[in-house]
């Protein structure tokens, strides 16, 4: 356990704080993955069609699980940049809040140590001498 729980604990809800500010600096966000897609088109005579096929693309699509059904959208070339960007925020975010738990475990711990421990000192207090 740690030598100061005290300071251990302001330590702790210090940098809990700190990184809670930081999640209202984050910007919109968007879960999912963008893959590169090349397709085939419906006219036979078409290019994408031949062997060795000359596909059209590359298309970005965007996919993601929406309500336990998967999303799938097409992108354009600005679209694309700003989900990036929107995903990285919310890997972020997810980031904060994965680090906000283990500051909390970690004060929990101490808590619960502390606890602990001046508990069994009252139990190891010295009892009246046994009779022999
Ligand atoms: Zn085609």
């Amino acid at each position: 356990m740690p030598a100061n729980p005290e300071r251990e604990l302001a330590r702790l809800r210090a940098r809990f704080q700190q990184r809670a500010e930081e999640l209202s600096q984050i910007g919109f966000m968007i879960r999912g993955s963008i893959i590169e897609r090349l397709s085939r088109c419906g006219s036979t005579g078409c290019g994408c069609h031949d062997e060795p096929p000359r596909l059209h693309g590359p298309y970005w699509q965007w996919t993601s699980k929406v309500k336990g059904k998967t999303v799938t959208r097409n992108l354009s070339d600005d679209e694309v940049s700003r989900y990036r960007e929107w995903m990285e925020n919310a890997k972020r975010f997810d980031q904060i809040v994965q680090d906000l738990h283990h500051l909390s475990a970690e004060a929990d711990q101490v808590l619960r140590t502390t606890q602990r421990e001046s508990a069994s000192r009252k139990v190891s207090a010295p009892g009246p001498p046994a009779r022999s």
